[in-house]
């Protein structure tokens, strides 16, 4: 595990898809800090330079920002009754308008 500086001068040219592949599959690490501090820094510049790759991190941390808070903030089974009852209220809702 040398912390290889590369060959100077990178070229930029070449094409990343396999890069984003790889990057999407350990994103989720990435957001848990469970990456080797390596692996941190890679993800961590693809991520400055690759729009795609970014927002997909970002949607990934931003739902499990949202679990982890409703999960401490409530107890999973009264909000899961919470959620189906406003699922049903919506649907009534829609189903007035529709039958207006
Ligand atoms: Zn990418």
């Amino acid at each position: 595990m040398s912390a290889s500086t590369g060959s100077g001068a990178g070229p930029c040219g070449m094409p990343h898809d396999k890069d984003c592949t790889e990057v999407l599959e350990r994103v989720f690490f990435f957001i848990d800090n469970e990456l080797p501090t390596a692996d941190f820094s890679e993800i961590q510049h693809h991520l400055d330079e690759c729009r795609p790759c970014l927002q997909k991190y970002d949607l990934e941390r931003t739902v499990k920002a949202l679990v982890a808070r409703s999960c401490s903030e409530h107890a999973p089974e009264g909000l899961r009754d919470k959620v189906l009852l406003r699922i049903r209220q919506v649907q009534v809702e829609i189903t007035d308008i529709r039958g207006d």
